[in-house]
Formats: C-alpha cells, structure tokens, sequence
C-alpha cells in the first residue's frame, strides 16, 4: 500500500509512547546471538543470564537506557529485539491503514490504562516504580491472596483487576504481534 505517512513521522509515534521500553508491553528484553552482551553491559544496562535451560540472556524493563523525553539514549546500539519490535499501532500507522492521529489516539488510551495501573498499585503500597508493571501486579496478586485486607484495599484490587484485563485487552488487539506476545 502506498502511505503518505514518511517514517519520520511515525517516529513520533514512538516519542509519544514509550510503551515498549518503559515495562509497560514488556518485562525484560532478550538478547540473541546478534547483540554484544558485554557491550550492552558496559554502556549500562543490567544484562543477566537466567538460570533456567537453555539460559536467557536478557535485561529488565523499564529500560536503563529510556530517556524522559522517550528516546533510547543507545538507539545505535540497540538489541536486536528492540530494532526489531514494532507494535501492531506502528505497523498500521506506517502502511497507512490508520491516521497519525488515530494511531495517537491509541497509544494515549494505553498510557492511560497503564497509568492508571500504576496508580492503583500505589493505593495498594507498590511504589517501585523501576519494576515492569506486569511483574508488580503479579507480586501484588501473591500479596492479596496471602494476606488479609480491608474493605478498602479488596476494592481497590477489584478495581486493579478489572484496569489490568482492560489494559491485556487492548494490548493484544492493538500493540503486540502474534510473536510478541509475552
Ligand atoms: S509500543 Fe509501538 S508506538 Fe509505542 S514506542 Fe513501541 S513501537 Fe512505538
Ligand atoms: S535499548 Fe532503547 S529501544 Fe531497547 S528497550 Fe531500551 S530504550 Fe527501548
């Protein structure tokens, strides 16, 4: 398809959102035989390898590298995964299928479904803000379910629940490829 919509422009998409470097869309990043792991390591980011088999090399999200103004202060060394990665919003927005301004559209309803994640978890006593969200509300359903709580707080957890499934809803439709998905 013939789009009018140059890269440049889309890449202001990417400046808007953030949602797949900042532990939104993503726990960690997985480094592949193209990457330079000690490289990655020595410009910053905390490369580890799991324990599991075959081992995973890989770092944590939100990542070391994020800047606030959402760019990626290693963008010419960046992993493969992340040169690889463009979300579903992306895809559509650079063949054309939807405007710059639909596309915006998304990606400020998913900041705000994931900003409202993180405010509750902060009503519920999560505030480490640098873990990557789907991790946070993980280590908060363990804490609801061996613990007992108020009125208050059970509600609040409803609510998170009810604002995590709308957030995975939109997530899957929208941002992640088949691949992708986590
Ligand atoms: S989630 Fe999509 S629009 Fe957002 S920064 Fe990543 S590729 Fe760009
Ligand atoms: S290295 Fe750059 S592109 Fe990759 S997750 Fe970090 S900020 Fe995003």
């Amino acid at each position: 398809m013939i789009t009018d919509m140059s890269v440049k422009t889309v890449e202001q998409l990417c400046l808007a959102c953030g949602l797949c470097c900042d532990g939104t869309l993503f726990d960690h990043v997985q480094l592949g035989p193209d990457d330079d792991a000690k490289k990655l390591k020595t410009l910053g980011l905390p490369v580890t390898v799991s324990r599991s088999q075959p081992p995973v090399t890989r770092f944590r999200q939100p990542c070391a590298a994020l800047c606030a103004d959402r760019t990626c202060r290693l963008y010419a060394d960046r992993p493969r995964q992340c040169r690889d990665f463009e979300c579903g919003v992306y895809k559509d927005a650079k063949a054309g299928r939807i405007s710059f301004t639909a596309a915006l559209r998304q990606v400020k309803k998913a900041r705000q479904q994931a900003d409202n994640i993180r405010r509750l978890l902060r009503a519920l006593g999560d505030t480490e803000e640098e873990r990557p969200l789907g991790e946070r509300f993980r280590r908060m359903q363990r804490r609801m379910e061996s613990t007992i709580t108020d009125e208050a707080a059970n509600h609040t957890f409803a609510e998170l629940g009810l604002a995590v499934h709308a957030f995975n809803l939109l997530a899957h439709k929208k941002f992640y490829t088949k691949a992708d998905a986590p």
